[in-house]
């Protein structure tokens, strides 16, 4: 009997995803470049029950599959896609769906989605997150394609594996047309960035500037994870605090390279945004903060340079005893404000990308797709589909949903952000998610000045204050 579904690349991804699917009876055939590895996966992780066909052809696993195929794409994003798609041409008819199931940068979607149309092939982006375990478990799956081959072929199928939330919702929905899906799980990840760096801030503050230990730490994440801020990120950051190093250095946390790595979403977040126009400073920073992080070597001489603890010794703590507790209090403010921020600059930009592509995004359902199965879930998701709900959304921060938390919040946050400069602890992210703020409930900016020196030295010309907005000005600054 064909398969229902192929699933080609039998990495990490691919191999969790290929189980989720048999787990929800479906039956699949499975194809790898290298057959050692599908050979590999069906001794070591599929059991009898799993309804999976290896294929060691290309055309083998192609016959494998009723018509129209649907083939999910597991592989390295990049030229890889192309290649293994070219590959498949030969052996695919006019109605067969290929999905692209890999971190694709969403405008190289958009072209495959042009090319193989051309040819006949429907191909979809789609985003997945929540990594090895999500795959197998139930991931969020943000796909983008053909609505009406979506409904007809892949919804069954994508809504039964992905992940769902305690009240039995999917978090997979179709996300739009185009390379949609795959720009809502890049801004996903750069959203992922902010949240990982927030939580890294209020890490290095209590360590530095409370000198809790890594224990005391761990148990105000904890707490924090009984609240508002509960979500996976702050849960897992609890749990790591408290893990040991296996060599006996104490916990392993301190043991570890501070240098963090990336593999490009986050700064496809922050070019996309400056492309577009956008402001999103919590991602870029968070983005800048691993950059800078991987430049130790300088830090360590610069560190050196300029008078400051060398590595290994803890800061002495510049919060005094009697004050930590309120401190503490504050910086949960400041945490939960800079998180609001976030996710006001990732929702505008999903905006700002859904006006210029004409995408139709719905981002309250959007938010719901990233309850359960990925890396940023967390109640507050259900904050902003409840943000959505209540009309058109210019920015989160003015829904009444946020609005009087944020005003709230704002005093304890400034009192944050004031300790963590006064202390010379790098913060980027809290503190620029409250610049954010101010600029943007700025009435006035300096953009005035701005306007008049770009008109002084490039005749760019300016706006007046006292006409209408779409008159241009230019004035004679100095006689040549
Ligand atoms: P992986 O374990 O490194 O597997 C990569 C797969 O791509 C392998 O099956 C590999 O085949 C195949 N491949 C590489 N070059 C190829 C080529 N030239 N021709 C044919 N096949 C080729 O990677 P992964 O972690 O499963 O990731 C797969 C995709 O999912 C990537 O786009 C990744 O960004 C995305 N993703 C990963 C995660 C995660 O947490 N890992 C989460 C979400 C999304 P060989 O075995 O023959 O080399």
């Amino acid at each position: 009997m064909a398969c229902f579904v192929g699933v080609y690349g039998m990495g990490v991804m691919g191999q969790s995803l290929a189980l989720n699917i048999s787990h929800h009876h479906y039956t699949l055939a499975v194809y790898n470049r290298d057959g050692d590895k599908t050979r590999e996966f069906m001794q070591n992780k599929v059991q009898e029950t799993d309804q999976i066909t290896p294929s060691y052809s290309l055309k083998d696993f192609v016959a494998a599959l009723e018509r129209p195929r649907k083939i999910i794409l597991m592989v390295k994003a990049g030229t890889v896609v192309d290649l293994v798609t070219d590959g498949l041409l030969s052996y695919l008819e006019e109605g067969d769906i290929v999905i692209d199931a890999g971190n694709s940068f969403y405008k190289d979607t958009e072209r495959r989605m042009k090319h193989y149309a051309e040819k006949g092939i429907k191909f979809f982006g789609m985003g997945v997150s929540g990594g090895e375990k999500g795959a197998l478990l139930g991931p969020s799956i943000m796909p983008s394609g053909n609505r009406d081959v979506f409904n007809d072929h892949l919804k069954q199928l994508l809504k039964d594996i992905a992940a769902h939330t305690t009240t039995g919702d999917s978090c997979c929905d179709y996300i739009g047309k185009g390379g949609s899906g795959h720009y809502v799980k890049m801004v996903h990840n750069g959203i992922e960035y902010g949240d990982m760096q927030i939580i890294n801030e209020a890490y290095f503050m209590l360590k530095n500037a409370c000198g809790f230990s890594n224990a005391q730490i761990a148990d105000v994440f904890e707490d924090w994870n009984r609240g508002r801020l509960q979500s996976y990120l702050v849960e897992i950051t609890s749990k790591i605090l408290r893990v040991k190093d296996p060599c006996g250095t104490g916990e392993l946390v301190d043991a570890i390279l501070d240098e963090a790595g990336q593999k490009g979403t986050g700064m496809w977040t922050a070019m996309d945004a400056l492309e577009k126009h956008q402001c999103v400073p919590t991602m870029c920073e968070a983005v800048f903060a691993r950059n800078l992080s991987a430049q130790k070597d300088e830090r360590v001489y610069a560190a050196r340079e300029f008078g400051k603890q060398a590595e290994g010794q803890n800061l002495s703590p510049k919060i005094l005893q009697e004050e930590i507790s309120t401190f503490v209090t504050d910086l949960e403010q400041a945490v939960y404000a800079s998180k609001i921020m976030s996710y006001a600059q990732g929702f505008s930009l999903l905006q700002a990308a859904s006006d210029t592509y004409q995408w139709n995004l719905d981002l309250g359902n959007i938010a719901l797709l990233w309850r359960e199965g990925c890396i940023i879930r967390a109640v507050f998701l259900e904050r902003i589909k409840r943000a959505y709900d209540e009309g058109k959304v210019v920015n989160l921060m003015l829904t009444d949903e946020f609005k009087d938390e944020i005003k709230s919040s704002v005093a304890a946050w400034r009192r944050v952000v004031i300790a963590g400069i006064a202390a010379g602890l790098y913060v980027p992210t809290i503190a620029n998610s409250l610049l954010y703020f101010d600029g943007y409930t700025s009435e006035k900016l300096p953009a005035n000045l701005c306007q008049a020196q770009r008109d002084w030295f490039g005749a760019h010309t300016f706006k007046r204050v006292d006409k209408p907005r779409d008159e241009s000005f230019h004035h004679i600054w100095e006689q040549m």
